[in-house]
């Protein structure tokens, strides 16, 4: 997914709405688009339509997770955290306009 379009949903809250004052970003466990993913990867087969572009982002944690032992749905999940953290994409680490939206005193 092309990451300006997270980056301005994530900052549409606080801009669209003055009275959001908190971003959560939740997960779930044993997501479906993580295992269509894993069993694309695995065949081969080519996802319809633009999720293909999702099984490719995916690729790589998909990759870190099969050399681990366990789940590899739940390994494929901490996989993808770890890879968006340590230097993928750190635009929501600096100020945006969405920091700069909430009041400084907000706790
Ligand atoms: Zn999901």
């Amino acid at each position: 997914m092309d990451n300006q379009v997270v980056l301005g949903s994530v900052e549409f809250g606080p801009n669209g709405y003055e009275s959001a004052r908190l971003i959560m970003v939740l997960g779930h466990e044993r997501c479906g688009a993580v295992i269509a993913a894993i069993a694309a990867i695995q065949t081969g087969e080519p996802a319809p339509g633009h999720i293909q572009a999702v099984v490719d982002a995916l690729r790589p944690a998909c990759d870190a997770a099969a050399r681990l032992p366990g789940d590899l749905v739940e390994n494929m999940v901490r996989a993808q955290v770890r890879l968006d953290v340590r230097g993928r994409d750190h635009r929501l680490a600096t100020p945006g306009p969405a920091s700069r939206a909430w009041p400084a005193s907000s706790p």
